[in-house]
């Protein structure tokens, strides 16, 4: 059989690792599949990671990592120099669109209750880190792969099989890393009716820090929010939601965020003005919400967005994905029959990646609320509630909670 790099079986062994039982292919280089790459490869797996893409840039600014992602990122060797990125100093929370602060809390408060703070950082940054954690030739881009046979676990005669442009790939596991538009997704489980979309669109820039210095915060309108964070290096990520339809896109977004958002308060208008219209990326937001049956089929496991795409409201869908890769790395032992270790790993995240997926849909929903009673009231709750504890400003603000 050709196995797509143009060299003969036994030579593609030799970069991609092939000793019976130890053969990993994982596709897809987002956070979710260098994260299961380098725990399967601690684990003496020899992996091979495949991306359609030319390179490794990521898509979407900064991303927000919390404790129970640094705990996870620790299990693959990364965990403290993601911790040292840590920018949050004092205090930080939600307010509404005229600057009242509805709840504060602080980065002290967020360590001793979780153990760490929040920590944000370029994407890019955390794919780098990720990915020195592989040996040189582990990862190859331009490589599209598509699953044709899922294999079948306990069958040492069945290795699932993987088409690319340049031939076919037989591997004793796959992980199926693919993101929220997953091919394999589509084809394991043909009858689920995959992501849709979550009410809202969201915007993100990337802007130097203003003048003026500001707190971090969420800021909660009627239909609509706004969060800005400093990072280590002196940008300053700031992302915006709102309920609209979906499908929408303006000729110029900074103009459309300015039209939204530019009366809000410090340091909105700000960040708006340092921002260039094309460094403004849109995304309507797509959930999962029905879980899938299992998060495996026959060799191949799927992970992150692939396995449980959720909306971005409790900051958790690139902590799920890690923690998926590092628990089915715990559970899949080289040299030995996957389908134990695939069933542990599918009862260990689907419980646990569900409730996420659904608290997250809840949060979106409360953060954008539209009726003005409504928003009213929950300003209210919110701010009776945080005077009881940090719990959910923590959890709205922060997306920490008590999921560590
Ligand atoms: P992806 O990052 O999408 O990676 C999938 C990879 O697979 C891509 O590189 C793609 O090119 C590749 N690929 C796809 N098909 C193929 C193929 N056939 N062959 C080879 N390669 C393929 N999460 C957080 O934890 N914190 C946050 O602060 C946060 N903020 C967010 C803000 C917004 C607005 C949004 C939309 C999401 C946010 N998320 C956040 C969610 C987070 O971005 C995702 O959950 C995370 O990126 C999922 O990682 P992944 O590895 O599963 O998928």
């Amino acid at each position: 059989m050709e196995n797509g790099t143009g060299t003969t079986p036994a030579q593609d062994r030799g970069t991609s690792g092939g000793e019976p039982g130890r053969r990993a292919l994982v596709i897809g280089a987002g956070i979710g599949g260098l994260t299961a790459a380098a725990g399967l490869a601690d684990r003496g797996w020899q992996v091979t990671v495949l991306e359609r893409s030319a390179t490794l840039e990521p898509v979407g600014a900064a991303i927000s990592l919390a404790p129970n992602g640094q705990r996870a990122l620790d299990r693959v060797g990364v965990g403290d120099a993601v911790r040292s990125l840590a920018a949050w100093q004092g205090s930080g929370g939600l307010r509404a669109p005229d600057g009242r602060w509805l709840a504060r809390t602080s980065s002290e408060e967020a360590g001793e209750r979780y153990g760490d703070n929040l920590v944000l950082l370029h994407r890019a940054t955390l794919i780098d880190l990720l990915r020195a954690r592989l040996p040189e030739d582990a990862v190859r881009v331009d490589a599209a792969a598509e699953v044709v046979d899922p294999g079948a676990a306990d069958d040492p005669r069945r290795p699932a099989r993987v088409r690319t442009a340049t031939g076919e790939l037989t591997a004793d596991l796959v992980v199926a890393a693919d993101g929220i538009g997953s091919a394999t997704r589509r084809l394991l489980f043909p009858d689920h009716p995959g992501p849709e979309y979550a009410g809202f669109t969201t915007w993100r820039i990337m802007v130097p820090a203003p003048a003026e210095p500001f707190a971090p915060h969420e800021t909660w309108g009627r239909g609509a929010l706004w969060g800005s964070h400093p990072l280590h290096d002196g940008t300053v990520y700031a992302y915006a939601a709102a309920a609209v339809p979906e499908g929408g896109h303006a000729e110029d977004e900074r103009a459309e965020l300015l039209r939204r958002f530019g009366d809000w308060h410090h340091p909105v208008p700000a960040l708006l003005a340092a921002a260039a219209p094309e460094g403004v990326l849109r995304h309507d937001v797509r959930h999962m919400r029905r879980p899938l049956p299992a998060c495996h089929r026959g060799r191949v496991a799927l992970l992150g967005d692939a396995a449980h795409a959720m909306a971005p409201s409790l900051g958790q869908g690139g902590n799920q994905a890690i923690e998926d890769g590092v628990v089915l790395a715990h559970h899949l032992a080289p040299g030995t029959p996957p389908g134990p270790g695939l069933a542990a790993y599918s009862a260990d995240r689907l419980p646990r990646t569900s409730a996420v997926v659904a608290r997250a849909a809840k949060a979106g929903a409360l953060t954008l609320l539209r009726p003005a009673l409504a928003v009213r009231a929950r300003d209210a709750l919110v701010a009776t509630v945080s005077r009881l504890g940090p719990d959910l400003v923590l959890r709205s603000f922060a997306g920490i909670t008590d999921w560590q």
